[in-house]
């Protein structure tokens, strides 16, 4: 078995039994990249000399003979919209292509503190706006599963690096589904944690009340770990939240009998593939046999939710995208006529063209005499879907649906259409809405393209999440079969 499909449990015992350094490790990922990156393209940055330090300084603990952490020694990369002191921090954005970020966002110390090596900055769609990765400002990753399809978004180099084992897990930030919208079309684990629960500091704003950062790995149980060592309260937030941590590996037992499972019938609504609908229903099937009780439910506001996220989403990006003028940092034109035309024409060509266009969404639905009919509605239908999965956690301890109503789709084949685009999200963007935090995990597979299940919470059940993929997990082996590319070349 090659190291890099490891999980995080069993390389943590082949560094603590010396069977492997934690050099020999980082060296094992860095050779993995350079040989399937130049297909894959999750990379934007490979921080080699940072990787072989830290794995170093791993290796010298280990010498020492003093005990590691779950993460210490364990390779990960994190998308590049979050911020690494001296290592350029892009967004996929030409506006931000020679930013150097001054200090490290709190994920990036948390994860430097555990003792985790990292190996580079990953491909996104710019400032995270998109769904297929296609709208990098540099360039598209593409899916280990089939190289002409794309592998989702905003987070696709996060998601695709850890599919083709180039790394054990990484980070992402899911605003409307970029975390589990990739980790379905990919056949990995994402989560998106509840609102509040990690530290935005140092996460580059798109949508600030629906961004959150979260794990992607390859189980459920790596994903327990990683979310350990990220959650918290942090002062440089002021939306972190302030509560007690628990230890989210404790609710990794197989054992689900009881546990109370809603399906919202609005989910496998139109658009959906039947063949997807299928793997879910299975899906379904083995949960009710481990004895959960599974029942249809309602979430009757659900179809506000797409036309309310892109009115939110878009206004709050276009109010956060302000800072970027040319003056304290990132692109600056070099032929400016004034001070006017030195911000529109960095402007212009900074941001590429769905960042402008979403900014001026936003502006328009701000805009004095729309306020009200717009962001005002949109704002009010969040409350409503807020409340429908209130109501329904009152009844269910989990609710249960596809992650995307199809599997991913070919390169190009959406970008003319934006609003098809949109689309492959509207099973993911209410529970950022209502700031739940979601799991997206693999559930089967159509022409041998991965399904994502998806599993949403009450705030803060992410244990119960973990409980119930756990559970799904080691009944079933979608989360084994890997990419034709980690046998050498993508079918
Ligand atoms: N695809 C959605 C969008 O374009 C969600 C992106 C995200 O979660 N960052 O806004």
């Amino acid at each position: 078995m090659e190291i890099t499909t490891r999980t995080i449990g069993e390389l943590h015992e082949l560094l603590e039994s010396k069977a492997i350094s934690a050099t020999e490790l980082a060296q094992g990922f860095l050779a993995r990249i350079e040989s399937v990156d130049p297909e894959i393209k999750a990379f934007i940055t490979v921080t080699k000399k940072t990787a072989l330090e830290q794995a170093k300084a791993v290796d010298e603990k280990l010498a020492r003979g003093e005990k590691l952490g779950a993460l210490e020694g364990i390779p990960m990369a994190l998308k590049d919209n979050l911020c690494t002191e001296g290592i350029r921090t892009t967004c996929s954005s030409k506006i931000l292509d020679n930013f150097i970020p001054p200090y490290n966002a709190t994920v990036t110390d948390k994860l430097k503190d555990a003792g985790a090596v990292l190996l580079g900055k990953l491909n996104m769609d710019e400032f995270a706006m998109g769904s297929s990765t296609e709208n990098s400002g540099f360039f598209a990753t593409r899916n280990p599963w089939d190289l002409e399809r794309v592998p989702g978004g905003s987070s696709g180099g996060s998601v695709a690096a850890v599919a083709a084992d180039q790394a054990v897990f990484t980070l992402g930030s899911d605003t409307g589904g970029s975390i589990r919208q990739p980790a379905a079309f990919c056949g990995v684990v994402g989560l998106k944690p509840t609102y509040g629960l990690v530290s935005r500091y140092g996460l580059i704003a798109y949508a600030s009340s629906l961004d959150q950062i979260g794990p992607v790995t390859k189980t459920v149980a790596d994903n327990a770990w990683v979310l350990n060592a990220i959650a918290g309260h942090d002062a440089k937030d002021s939306t972190s939240v302030s509560l007690a941590k628990p230890d989210y590996t404790r609710s990794l037992t197989e054992d689900i009998r009881g546990l109370r499972i809603g399906v919202p019938q609005e989910y496998f609504g139109q658009g959906m593939d039947p063949q997807v609908e299928t793997v879910l229903r299975e899906a379904i099937r083995t949960y009710e046999s481990l004895g959960a009780i599974v029942e249809e439910c309602s979430l009757p506001h659900t179809e506000y939710a797409m036309p309310a996220y892109y009115l939110i989403a878009t206004a709050e990006a276009s109010s956060n995208l302000a800072r970027y003028d040319g003056v304290r940092y990132g692109h600056r034109t070099e032929s400016p006529e004034d001070i006017l035309s030195m911000f529109c024409k960095t402007r212009a060509e900074g941001f590429g063209s769905e960042v402008k266009r979403r900014i001026m969404l936003g502006t328009y639905a701000l805009s004095a005499g729309y306020y009200d009919a717009y962001y005002l509605k949109a704002q009010k239908a969040r409350t409503l879907i807020v409340r429908d999965f209130d109501q329904a956690f009152e009844k269910y301890d989990v609710l249960l649906s596809p992650t995307t109503p199809t599997t991913a789709f070919r390169i190009g084949e959406k970008s003319s259409d934006p609003l098809t685009m949109y689309l492959s999200d509207v099973c993911t963007v209410p529970i950022n809405l209502a700031g739940i935090p979601a799991l997206s995990m693999p559930a089967g597979f159509v022409d041998g393209l991965p399904v994502g299940m998806q599993l949403m919470g009450k705030h803060f059940a992410e244990g119960t999440l973990y409980k119930a993929g756990y559970a799904f997990e080691k009944n079933t082996s979608f989360h084994t079969v890997k990419p034709s590319l980690s046998q050498g070349g993508a079918k």
